[in-house]
Order: C-alpha cells, then structure tokens, then sequence
C-alpha cells in the first residue's frame, strides 16, 4: 500500500521550524481587520461607532472562546480582539503558528456567519480578512499591562473620534476642517469642545464605546430534572445539579485593579 512505506519526499517536512511558545507563558493572539477604514466605509458603518459592528467582533470572538480550547479572557475594540491563551494550555503543543491561524480563521468564518444577524439587509461586499499575531507576556502584571495598554488605545482613539465626529455631524465642519481643529489639543481640549459647544459630557459615552469589551466565562449552577429508570422501580424524576459555563460580556474597566479582584480566578498564581 502507498501509506505505509516513507516517501523519498517526506524529508521536507524537516523545512517545517519549530515555534512551540515558551512554558508557563500567557500566549496572547491579537487580531485585527485588515483595511477596515475602507471597510467600513462601503459597509456604511455609523461613525464614530456601529454598534452592529462592535456587535459582530463580540459574537465572532465568543464563538472563538466557545469552539478552542484554553481562553481565559479575551478584549476587543475597533477592529481588533485579543485572546489569552491560560499559561498552562498545552493546546497544540503551544505552537504558535496553529494557535493563530485556529483563532484567525474561526474568527474571520464567524464574522462571515454572523453577518446578518448584526447587520440584515445590508449586504456583504467582499470576504473581509484579519491579520493575527502572538505575543508571550511570563507575568501577571506583563499580561494586565498588555490589557490596560489596549484598553488605553481604546480611551484616546474614542475621544479623539468622538469629538472629530462630532464636530463633522454636529458643527458642520468638514473632515479635514475637524483634523485641523483638533491638531495639537489635548484631552482636557478635546472633552471642553463638546461639553461648552455641544453640551455633549464625554463620560456619558456608552461604556461600550469608551471601555470595549472584554470576555469572560462566567460560572454557573444550573439545575435539570432527570429522568431516570432502575431496574424493577418507576421510572422517576430527580434533580440533578452541574456547574456549566458560559461566555459574558462586559465593558469594565480593566486597568485598575477591581476588576481582577471581582475575577481572581481569570489569572493564575
Ligand atoms: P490595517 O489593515 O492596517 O489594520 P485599518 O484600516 O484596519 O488598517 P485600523 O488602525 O485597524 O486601520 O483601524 C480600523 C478602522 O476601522 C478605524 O479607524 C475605523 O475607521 C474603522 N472601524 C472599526 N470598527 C468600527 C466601528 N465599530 N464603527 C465605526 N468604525 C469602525
Ligand atoms: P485535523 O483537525 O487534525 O486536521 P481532520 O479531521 O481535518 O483533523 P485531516 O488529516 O486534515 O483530518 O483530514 C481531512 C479529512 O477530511 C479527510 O480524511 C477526509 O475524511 C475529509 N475530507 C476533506 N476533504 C474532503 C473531500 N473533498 N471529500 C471527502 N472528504 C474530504
Ligand atoms: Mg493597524
Ligand atoms: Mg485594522
Ligand atoms: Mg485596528
Ligand atoms: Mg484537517
């Protein structure tokens, strides 16, 4: 049979390197949408933010927690999720290429899948793509710095676009007339040009727009009757508890250290 014997070709899988991520390590994978400026201009994305497209990264990414294996947390915002990996996770023996490419390309089917539900009669234009990356942090406090800096991101670019949008909507400026204006200013400029001339409070903001989102699996009791039948007894109905798991969402802030003491079991010692 053809199986069994070794082919004079198979020496090439020698080619293949070797990029196990390193023990005891955090394996993040970041996302993010390749060309989504453009993206969301011909899908007709509400600015600064659509929320059936902040929607759509939440249930792409859940489904990438619910179908791989070992995600502790994940955050998104914009165009871009992040996903732990638990540091003891042996999932694919750690490789780092296989642990990308599963989160990437679920991720993407899934944006795909769920389109409709978020966005109905608005059509798909073209197959959109996202890039992956890995990065290891070996700390509790590396991986909750990596959290706060993508929730920082989050923080200045939601202000910035909400103030630049609202001064295009609202103010009738022109896009590059509101690039002008808010050159140089600072975050205290930004939230008094909407407080004096909008009458606009930027902390009245949705949560979801200024914090992200961030995943979590959330424990639960769950309690079913069953149904069972022994041997020469009635067939009879007993309660029969489990603890399941699901995925929740919420839009905390992650930089500060409440949120950590409310999950301590999202880190590991
Ligand atoms: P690249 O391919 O290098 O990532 P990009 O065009 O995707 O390029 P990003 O820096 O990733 O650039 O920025 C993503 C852009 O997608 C944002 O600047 C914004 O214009 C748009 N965008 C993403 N999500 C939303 C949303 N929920 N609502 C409105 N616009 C969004
Ligand atoms: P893994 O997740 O490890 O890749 P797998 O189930 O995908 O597991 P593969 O070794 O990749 O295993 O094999 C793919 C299998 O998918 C084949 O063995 C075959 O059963 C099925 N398959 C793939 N393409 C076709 C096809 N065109 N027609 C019928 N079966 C197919
Ligand atoms: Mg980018
Ligand atoms: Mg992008
Ligand atoms: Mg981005
Ligand atoms: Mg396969």
């Amino acid at each position: 049979s053809i199986g069994m014997a070794k082919s004079k070709f198979e020496y090439v899988r020698n080619f293949e390197t070797d990029d196990t991520c390193l023990k005891n390590c955090y394996i993040v994978v970041r996302l993010d949408g390749r060309n989504f400026h453009k993206f969301s201009e011909q899908h007709n994305f509400l600015k600064p933010n659509d929320d059936r497209a902040l929607g759509l990264m939440t249930r792409s990414a859940r489904s990438v927690m619910e179908d791989l294996d070992d995600i502790v947390v994940s955050y998104g915002q914009s165009d871009e999720f992040s996903f732990v990996f638990k540091r003891t996770s042996n999932w694919f023996k750690r490789r780092a290429s296989k642990l990308m490419t599963h989160v990437a390309s679920q991720f993407s089917s899934s944006y795909v899948f769920y389109w409709k539900e978020y966005f109905g009669d608005q059509p798909l234009l073209y197959p959109p793509g996202f890039d992956g990356r890995v990065v290891l942090y070996p700390s509790n406090r590396n991986l909750r710095d990596y959290l706060s800096w993508r929730q920082a991101d989050c923080h200045v670019n939601n202000l910035y676009n909400t103030v630049f949008w609202t001064l295009v909507q609202k103010g009738r400026l022109t896009t590059a007339q509101a690039e002008d204006r808010l050159k140089g200013t600072l975050a205290a400029d930004k939230n008094e040009i909407m407080f004096s001339e909008f009458d606009l409070n930027y902390n009245n903001e949705p949560l979801a727009h200024r914090k992200g989102t961030a995943l979590i699996w959330e424990k639960m009791e769950e309690t079913v009757t069953k149904r069972v039948k022994l041997p020469n007894e009635e067939e009879k109905e007993v309660p029969v508890t489990r603890t399941r798991r699901r995925v929740s969402a919420c839009h905390s802030d992650i930089i500060g250290d409440q949120f950590w003491e409310e999950h301590p079991d999202i880190l590991e010692a």
